[in-house]
């Protein structure tokens, strides 16, 4: 119980006044004796869920109560197999579909969430409990503890948080089903966050589950702007959010400010609960709005760089996650953030938080995040490289077996493996992870990438990383052209023969022809995989097409998934995408082609 997630907020609920103190001693306990913590996790699980369907199905009737921790990790990891939510998904189904049955979990699931599938292509189910909110609650609080201590803010002061909940619907078996954010904004604990960190949003419910991003991010904006004096940080899930918010401001500032000076809200704002949300908080502010218009006129001549600082001239940092697949942002976000630190947000998924950035005045590019060893019980799967002539195209990784938390080595790769409280059991995240050291007794990790191989025509294997630094290296020649990426993608075209990747830039600026043919050969000669060298060399796969698609176009694709249901908070683009529709709208918006000249 010493180290018991639960136990943490029955001692808090005796005492309202818990400081920042409270939850970094607490930290600092579990994650010293990490290892331990883990085992009592496992147990607990176990136990909560002893006889359910699933686990009947692995473990029979051991009855966890008799056995001691570590009889039980290893009774539960050599009995119990590794599983993709493809294992578990006829089981989720039957909970969507209204069977209560104890099936995943003793505890009745009410709630579904949705993992943003943009990734995966395919939104997928997820159950989701209170634990899934009060963990949530938790890691943002202990997160906060931490930024205070490098970027004090005002207490009671506001955040401008970029967030948005979907609709939220009903499954077939009348359970509630959303993203995991839209639950959390919805919940008791997000309330009950903005009490303990003393630091309360700008918008109210109204304005974030509006369910029409465009409405809502420009509500957050007008209100961010009304309270801009009380503004402490700016924050998003991930980092697009922002940036996408901060273009849209772009356009938007003029009406912006004659809302501020009139008290009114535009007409473009049409959901009425929304509107009288804005209108019953915003005053006329004819003082205010003239020095955010002298600003923005200001700010247009130098490209809007620097605009946070500029009107938000309390902000001490901005904040959102900016590893991963949300790198490819840092620099537009930098541009906007001026001077300001970029603060990196922590790990987590909608199937369970990871790991907690312990270090807010690390740059992005060198952030790491601590195992929180009380959430769920982790384990961790050795991933090594191919060597570099193996010929299969199969597979991307030589894997080990499992080991638990307190085996990990720095320096190694791994795929996350998770046991969750909500009934997901060895289930394989598909996310690779690497050690850089550790934080007392609890491992630090660096995301490294998502598992699923991404570009592959035959034997060549590119992940989303090796993706990322090509696409890196071919845009630097755009800064000398006074042009910038404003996003990518791509897809590995096999149809015709020999087979190609094609990567898809939209581009902000005008850049001549032979340009673009240097970024094209540049990042062809980019890949290092040796598959692609060789496989290039012997035009087993034909030269890289780099294809500049109009402006506005990812902003269709993005439309694209909200239509079918994806949240803007969980939105992260696709980086290589075989789906029909989406190559539908890339190939009709293309306007110009170029192919590489690189091997010859
Ligand atoms: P979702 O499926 O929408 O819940 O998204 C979860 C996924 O987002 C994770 O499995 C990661 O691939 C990615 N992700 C979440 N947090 C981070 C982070 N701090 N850095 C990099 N990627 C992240």
């Amino acid at each position: 119980m010493f180290f018991s997630f639960v136990g943490f907020f029955r001692m808090e609920a005796g005492t309202l006044e818990a400081s920042n103190c409270d939850i970094v001693s607490w930290f600092d306990r579990v994650s010293t004796n990490a290892g331990v913590a883990q085992r009592e996790t496992l147990r607990r699980i176990i136990e909560l869920n002893h006889g359910v369907e699933y686990l009947k199905e692995w473990l029979g009737d051991i009855d966890a109560k008799e056995m001691d921790a570590c009889e039980i990790e290893s009774l539960y990891t050599s009995l119990v197999p590794l599983v993709s939510h493809a294992d578990l998904e006829p089981y989720i189904r039957r909970i969507a579909d209204g069977d209560i049955s104890p099936i995943l979990t003793q505890h009745p699931i009410t709630t579904l969430s949705l993992s943003s599938g943009t990734t995966e292509g395919r939104q997928k189910f997820v159950p989701f409990t209170r634990h899934s909110s009060q963990t949530t609650l938790q890691i943002f609080r202990l997160a906060a503890a931490y930024r205070s201590r490098v970027y004090p803010t005002r207490d009671g002061g506001r955040i401008l948080e970029f967030i948005y909940s979907s609709k939220r619907f009903k499954t077939k078996g009348g359970l509630t089903a959303g993203t995991a954010t839209t639950h959390y904004y919805a919940s008791e604990d997000f309330k009950i966050k903005q009490e303990k960190t003393k630091a309360f949003t700008c918008s109210p419910h109204e304005v974030i589950s509006s369910g029409d991003y465009k409405q809502t991010t420009y509500c957050h904006l007008l209100l961010g702007l009304f309270f801009r004096d009380e503004v402490e940080f700016i924050t998003s899930t991930f980092a697009y959010s922002i940036v996408q918010a901060f273009v849209s401001f772009e356009e938007l500032w003029k009406e912006i400010c004659k809302d501020i000076k009139e008290g009114n809200v535009s007409s473009r704002i049409t959901l009425p609960k929304m509107r009288k949300a804005v209108l019953d908080i915003v005053k006329p502010n004819p003082i205010l709005a003239s020095k955010i218009k002298a600003v923005c006129e200001d700010l247009q001549g130098s490209d809007w760089y620097g605009l946070v600082p500029k009107l938000w001239p309390n902000a001490k940092y901005v904040y959102s996650i900016m590893t991963g697949s949300m790198q490819p942002y840092l620099k537009k976000l930098r541009h906007h953030a001026g001077s300001l630190p970029l603060v990196s947000a922590d790990y987590g998924s909608t199937e369970s938080w990871i790991g907690v950035n312990l270090d807010p005045s690390l740059p992005p590019e060198n952030v790491t995040f601590s195992v929180m060893p009380t959430f769920s019980y982790f384990e961790f799967i050795p991933l090594y490289r191919q060597n570099q002539d193996s010929s299969s195209g199969s597979v991307d990784f030589i894997e080990d077996e499992p080991v638990p938390l307190s085996q990990v080595k720095v320096g190694q790769e791994y795929e996350i493996v998770l046991t969750t409280f909500t009934g997901l059991y060895r289930y394989r995240l598909g996310d690779v992870v690497e050690v850089s050291g550790f934080h007392n007794g609890t491992p630090k990790l660096n995301f490294i990438c998502r598992r699923k191989l991404i570009l592959a025509v035959n034997i060549d294997k590119n992940t989303e990383k090796d993706l990322q630094l090509v696409v890196e290296r071919g845009s630097e020649l755009l800064s000398n052209h006074r042009a910038e990426l404003v996003d990518f993608t791509s897809s590995a075209e096999v149809v015709r023969q020999p087979g190609h990747y094609v990567i898809y830039w939209e581009i902000k600026g005008e850049v001549e022809e032979s340009v673009l043919f240097e970024c094209c050969r540049e990042m062809d000669a980019s890949f290092v995989d040796h598959g692609y060298v060789v496989s290039r060399r012997t035009n087993s796969i034909g030269p890289l097409e780099l294809c500049i698609v109009e402006r506005g176009t990812f902003k269709k694709i993005l439309d694209h998934f909200i239509g079918n249901g994806a949240a803007l908070s969980q939105f992260k683009t696709p980086r290589c995408t075989s789906d029909r529709m989406l190559l539908r709208i890339l190939d009709l918006c293309t306007v110009k082609r170029v192919r590489s000249t690189a091997y010859g």
